[in-house]
């Protein structure tokens, strides 16, 4: 689904990215680790189509098509979801508003009929349910006074509704209650399918005590310096990310 090749990436001139090479096939969740500032988000980013990135080396296919030759929209009519796509507060409009324009758009590039309210309203509903998510938060305005727990159930929600093939959450730095923690892996765990896949990034090691991934990366210096099973993630809360200077350069 997603094959990452010898990328390597800079911003400002600097090197951020070093050569990251990653494979991920449909039905499996990756958790990628690492310490503050190893070009975690950077990644997310680069993924994303974010500008203010410079690609110096490598390339990213993704279902097929090189990703990253796709503006953004494209690649999320390609399948790819990206949680911190839509950050913005915007006043005025509804949570359910702008998760049917989300939802239309994106059947529109695949050329699908558009919902209608009732259809919308219908999945909405069913997918709320799903994953758990309080209808109270539909009925808010997009991000307005939303506290980063309820974001990140938000960015579920909207997981849930536009039915991606590759799901890439990056975890911010930000702390975040056990209950959105909690929400967030429920979410991914209901969500995952043998056609799906999931990136999850995060400095958390708690959020894999949720969520069981089939694979675990560290990324270091913009290198992914070790890979393994969820295994890895303890071995990381007990040793933390010092001992893997040793193994780099
Ligand atoms: P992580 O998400 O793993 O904490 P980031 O990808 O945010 O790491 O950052 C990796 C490195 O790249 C850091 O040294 C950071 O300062 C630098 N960096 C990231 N984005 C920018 C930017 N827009 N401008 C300048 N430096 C950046
Ligand atoms: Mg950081
Ligand atoms: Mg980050």
């Amino acid at each position: 689904m997603l094959v990452i090749n010898n990328l390597h990436a800079s911003v400002e001139g600097q090197e951020i990215l070093r050569g990251i090479n990653l494979t991920v096939q449909a039905g499996e969740v990756h958790a990628i680790m690492g310490p503050n500032g190893s070009g975690k988000s950077t990644l997310a980013s680069i993924l994303a189509g974010k500008p203010g990135y410079t690609v110096t080396a490598g390339d990213v296919n993704f279902n097929g098509q090189d990703l990253l030759s796709l503006a953004p929209e494209e690649r999320a009519a390609a399948g790819l979801f990206l949680a911190f796509q839509y950050p913005v507060e915007i006043p005025g409009v509804s949570n359910t508003n702008f998760l049917k324009t989300a939802v239309n758009q994106i059947r529109k590039h695949r050329g699908q009929e558009p919902l209608d309210a009732v259809e919308f309203l219908k999945i909405l509903k069913e997918k709320a349910r799903l994953v758990n998510i309080d209808k109270e938060l539909l009925h808010r305005t997009l991000n307005e006074g939303f506290s980063g727990g309820e974001k990140k159930r938000n960015e579920i929600l909207q997981m849930a509704m536009l039915s991606p093939s590759l799901s890439i959450l990056d975890e911010t730095d930000s702390g975040l209650d056990i209950d959105a923690l909690k929400t967030v892996a429920f979410g991914i765990n209901q969500l995952k399918t043998p056609d799906n896949a999931t990136i999850v990034i995060t400095h958390y090691q708690r959020l894999l005590d949720f969520i069981v991934p089939d694979f675990v990366h560290v990324l270091y210096k913009g290198k992914i310096v070790k890979s393994g099973f969820k295994e890895l993630a303890k071995e990381l809360e007990a040793k933390g990310y010092d001992w893997l200077k040793e193994t780099t350069v």
